[in-house]
């Protein structure tokens, strides 16, 4: 384990690290398989999908930024989610939070629930309503911190603590944080997800996921599941994330710097009814980001006083794009409930509050005076 601070990790990831060249930008090893020295010898490579030298370079990486004992990386931050609910068998049920990724809910609802694996959407902002929810059955907590689209916070430490003491295991999706600003490992998770897709890749030109165990043991267990269901990040695309993660201290910092500004003047916006940023100290959840974070991101929602000036503003957008996705250095709007959490049931998804009034925004690393007149352009109706 190194002692050097995070952001100095982050772009030295594999620098030097290649045995035959000490190429500084560490190689692409394209070759799906691997010439055997002799029968029953191995190079430590035998097959792409058990094992590649650019993709293991990364892996080695990202389980040293989050502190934990292996990371694996996938495809796709679903491919993530979905390797990992392997570890589940039927008549296993799982807590998650409410505040959620819609295709997290998706996945849980509409494809586990066929294998026999039940979930249970709680607050997770209330630490006795996990508690509640556990039942004989349950294996495992999944939490998102903050939310998404709500941005509620989750005490991780109270629900690392409700989790151990019922011997389940701990799931923190960390993707709106990064490793940078929230560790969930010193709260007792077990696994740490990541749609690379977002912060880690950072330009919107990439879909990965990531995997990073606290053991070597589950390490084991997920690499198992992962050989045996293939999903697996190429390594092309471990390449480019390892390039994307060396400028993610740089994105990270001018992300919560332009994401609070903006936050702050949409409060003052007349067309604007609530902001939900949990940097603002008038977020509920405030006091306990500050605590168990050291940033509050580069994600926010805010509500519009009706349907209409949420649509015409997402039309009138010039600098900021009407599209999916967040993490990436170019700021993006959506409108969850028809996008991001579209398959959550109507009656569901309007009373956790995610109505057409309700924008959701990837604030970038634009020049933030840039980010404000557009959204000034766009709300000025
Ligand atoms: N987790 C969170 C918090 C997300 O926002 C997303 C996607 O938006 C995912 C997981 C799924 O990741 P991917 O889109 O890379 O499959």
């Amino acid at each position: 384990m190194t002692t050097q601070q995070l952001s100095t990790q982050t772009i030295h990831i594999g620098v030097g690290k290649d045995s035959a060249t000490g190429a500084i930008s560490y190689p692409i090893y394209p070759s799906a398989t691997y010439r055997h020295p002799a029968v029953g010898q191995s190079t430590g490579f035998d097959y792409t999908r058990s094992g590649n030298p650019t993709r293991n370079t990364l892996e080695a990486g990202l389980a040293n930024l989050e502190g934990g004992a292996r990371a694996l990386t996938f495809a796709s931050g679903m491919a993530a989610l979905t390797t990992l609910f392997l570890h589940f068998k039927s008549g296993d049920h799982v807590i998650a939070s409410q505040d959620i990724y819609g295709g997290t809910y998706r996945l849980l609802s509409m494809v586990l629930n066929n294998l026999g694996i039940s979930a249970t959407y709680v607050d997770t902002t209330d630490a006795s309503a996990v508690s509640a929810a556990i039942t004989p059955a349950t294996r495992a907590l999944l939490v998102e911190t903050p939310g998404n689209p709500l941005m509620g916070i989750s005490d991780l430490e109270a629900l690392g603590k409700i989790c151990q003491q019922h011997q389940i295991l701990f799931l923190v999706d960390n993707t709106f944080m990064t490793p940078l600003l929230q560790k969930p490992f010193a709260f007792g998770a077990d696994v740490v997800i990541h749609s690379g897709t977002k912060y880690l890749g950072g330009h919107n030109d990439l879909c990965s996921g990531v995997l990073v165990a606290r053991t070597a043991e589950m390490g084991e267990r997920l690499y198992f599941l992962q050989n045996s269901t293939g999903a697996i990040l190429p390594p092309q695309d471990s390449w480019l994330l390892l390039r994307s993660l060396k400028t993610l201290h740089l994105r990270m910092e001018r992300h919560c710097h332009n994401a609070l500004q903006v936050a702050q003047w949409l409060q003052q916006h007349p067309n604007v009814q609530t902001v939900y940023y949990p940097g603002l100290a008038s977020h509920p959840g405030h006091t306990l980001a500050r605590r168990q974070a050291s940033d509050f991101g580069g994600m926010l929602s805010f509500r519009v006083k009706d349907k209409n000036i949420a649509h015409n503003t997402l039309a009138r957008l010039q600098l900021i794009s009407f599209a999916e996705s967040l993490g990436g250095v170019e700021s993006l709007m959506t409108l969850p409930a028809i996008q991001t959490h579209g398959d959550i049931p109507e009656p569901e998804r309007l009373r956790l509050g995610i109505d057409e009034c309700l924008l959701r925004l990837s604030v970038g690393v634009e020049d933030v005076r840039d980010i404000i007149a557009d959204l000034k352009q766009a709300l000025n109706q």
